[in-house]
């Protein structure tokens, strides 16, 4: 997977890749990352990227023509480049999204600052624009990591261990039942009884159980159409 990361602040996230599993997965060639500022494609003689809103309003925003340059580029070097803009008003990104934007090729994730990014940019080029919750960040690289790190897991040989994407929350209308390490008590606390003896059949039953306990607790919604589903079928 080839990901570019469009952005006036390549700093913010390249750290990132610096360690861990993404780091082992740029070194496996699983993953390849590049970085297009649009201040290198900016005409104007400062190489200014902003300018004060068209009708008023607070703030700066992002000028087309800088973004425009750049996108062309990156779209004349490979016309298969998956466009994903980073807004605070999209659909919220979910694991689906993950798993299917896993089988592009190359994702380009365009990444807002100031008050955002000029609304003919994203007409244009976005082939998709997602947000990753009901808040305002400052700009979208930390949105464009998040989605850059859900993806990732999913594209094979990333993970060490692809079971681990098997049984995850999200995977299932289940979340995934709580997790233990050892030692087997800590600070009087014990992990719960039936995981040490053995019994795989009990073992899985009582997941089950306590992962639909999480999933009441947490996603009461999702359990009650999960329910309903079950006496559907
Ligand atoms: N003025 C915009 C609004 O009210 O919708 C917010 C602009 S925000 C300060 C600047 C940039 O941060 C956005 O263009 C976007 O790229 C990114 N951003 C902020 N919050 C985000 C979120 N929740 N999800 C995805 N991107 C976000």
């Amino acid at each position: 997977m080839n990901y570019t990361f469009v952005t006036l602040f390549s700093n913010l996230i390249e750290g990132y890749f610096k360690d861990s599993i993404l780091k082992r997965a740029i070194e496996k060639g699983l993953l390849d990352i590049n970085y297009l500022n649009p201040r290198d494609y900016s005409t104007n003689k400062h190489f200014k990227v902003d300018d004060t809103a068209v009708g008023g309003g607070a703030g700066m925003v992002m000028n087309p023509q800088p973004l425009f340059a750049a996108l062309d580029d990156l779209k004349s070097k490979d016309e298969n480049v998956h466009v994903v803009f980073l807004t605070p008003v999209a659909k919220p990104f979910v694991q689906n999204d993950a798993k299917r934007l896993a089988k592009k090729s190359h994702i380009a994730f365009v990444s807002g600052r100031y008050e955002g990014i000029d609304e003919r940019v994203i007409e244009k080029y976005a082939d998709e624009v997602f947000s990753i919750g009901d808040y305002i960040l400052t700009g979208g690289e930390l949105a464009s990591l998040v989605l850059c790190d859900a993806i990732s897991r999913n594209i094979e040989g990333v993970l060490g261990n692809a079971e681990s994407l098997e049984i995850e929350s999200f995977e299932t209308p289940l979340l995934e039942a709580p997790s233990f390490s050892k030692p087997k008590i800590y600070d009087t606390l014990s992990v719960p009884s039936e995981y040490l003896k053995g019994n795989h059949s009990k073992i899985r039953s009582l997941k089950l159980a306590l992962s639909e306990c999480k999933t009441k607790f947490f996603r009461p919604k999702e359990l009650k159409k999960h329910k309903a589903e079950q006496r559907l079928s």
